[in-house]
């Protein structure tokens, strides 16, 4: 089926699947690492790029494929690159557009290994970056130096819930010769889409709201045009960080439910927000959907709804949070976000226990900060669960 005028569940569940002889209505997993030539004309041709073909599934295989023509076209792209997983994406992404001598500019609360993909790593190859509230659009305008060449921006931001203006920041970056990413994790393409926003590549763990399950690690690339997913691509073959046919059988499975898992989920979000505002125990709740987040009406103009994560300060600092961590029943208290089930972590301890507390107060990551990713459980449970959790805080 072609499904270009489609609407968008539509393409979930047919976009990219092309059927063959059998009648298989799914795309079957081809566990196969290379493919038989026809002759050494047919190879020949196939490595000269005169045909097109598989040749070694670190280049390309057809399950990963149905995944990558699936998700550009959900993020209204051109080609898209599935790699091992987010953090595969993120540095593909950077090996192929920076070089040394190069500058980037990304948001402050950007995902931890992200910024520390950059300042550890990539610094050693002489690119520099700069890490600012990307929220406000002075901050990024001063950030700009001559040698700057990719602005990255994650929005909403985590676990502060920073929203940035991608529309403004993909101007000022254009007026500068920059390309601007986005890693659109947290919005998914169900409710945010960067490239129609002006963005020139996005990226995502799939491992969170694509794939929905908490069942496999994942990444994908899409980029807006031709050319650039033509720069990006040898990188992640040459790298090596292919996503493999298994995986993205899993991903193409769990892609089908996408719009109702994330309705559902921010269904349920809105409401938890909402109580925890009232909460006597709770300090202050963060929640792009709250009419008090100071960037409520942006994320109303550039998303179409508004997911299902949720930060909220205790009271109680650190010992609060310990406790909530201990005492919820219907939550798994794990990193990782956007699958069916609910998820709590409390940064200070956990994932960002590594920073210092001015540095993380800085990002905005209190001590009694909770990071809670709603799932779709019933509403009711979820809320006895955190009431009761809260209780002993
Ligand atoms: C999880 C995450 C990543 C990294 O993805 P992995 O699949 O864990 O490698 C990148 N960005 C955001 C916003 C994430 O939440």
């Amino acid at each position: 089926m072609d499904t270009k005028n489609k609407g968008f569940a539509t393409k979930l569940i047919h976009a990219g699947f092309h059927g063959d002889h059998t009648g298989t209505v799914n795309v079957p997993i081809y566990q196969t690492s290379t493919f038989a030539f026809r002759n050494a004309e047919h190879g020949a041709a196939l490595f000269a790029g005169k045909e097109e073909g598989y040749i070694y599934t670190r280049i390309a295989n057809p399950t990963v494929k149905a995944f990558e023509e699936n998700i550009a076209e959900l993020e209204n792209g051109s080609h898209a690159i599935a790699t091992s997983s987010g953090l595969g994406a993120v540095s593909t992404v950077f090996l192929a557009l920076l070089s040394g001598g190069d500058h980037m500019i990304s948001t402050d609360s950007v995902y931890g290994p992200s910024r520390g993909l950059v300042e550890k790593q990539l610094s050693r190859f002489g690119v520099t970056s700069s890490f600012v509230n990307t929220s406000k659009l002075e901050a990024v305008k001063a950030a700009f130096r001559p040698e700057t060449k990719l602005v990255y921006v994650e929005s909403p931001s985590n676990p502060a819930m920073l929203v940035t203006d991608i529309a403004a920041v993909a101007e000022l970056a254009h007026s500068r010769n920059c390309l601007l990413v986005v890693d659109n994790t947290f919005a998914s393409p169900y409710l945010q889409k960067p490239l129609d926003l002006g963005a020139d590549v996005v990226l995502h763990s799939v491992t969170k709201f694509l794939n929905g399950h908490a069942d496999i690690v994942g990444g994908v690339i899409v980029t807006k045009e031709r050319d650039l997913c033509k720069r990006i691509r040898p990188i992640m073959v040459n790298f090596g960080c292919n996503m493999d046919p298994h995986q993205a059988f899993l991903v193409l499975r769990g892609l089908k439910t996408l719009s109702i898992r994330v309705e559902r989920a921010q269904e349920n979000a809105i409401k938890i927000a909402r109580w925890l505002e009232t909460h006597p125990k709770v300090e202050w709740v963060r929640y792009v959907g709250l009419e008090s987040h100071p960037q409520h009406e942006l994320a109303k103009k550039q998303m179409s709804g508004f997911g299902s994560m949720i930060s909220f300060e205790l009271k109680g600092g650190i010992e609060a949070g310990r406790k909530v961590m201990d005492a919820v029943k219907v939550a798994t208290l794990a990193v990782s976000l956007g699958g069916v089930e609910t998820l709590i972590q409390h940064p200070a301890s956990m994932t960002h226990a590594g920073m210092s507390k001015e540095a993380r107060e800085a990002a905005g990551i209190g001590d009694g900060l909770v990071r809670y990713s709603v799932g779709i459980e019933d509403i009711n449970d979820l809320m006895s669960d955190l009431e009761q959790a809260l209780q002993k805080a």
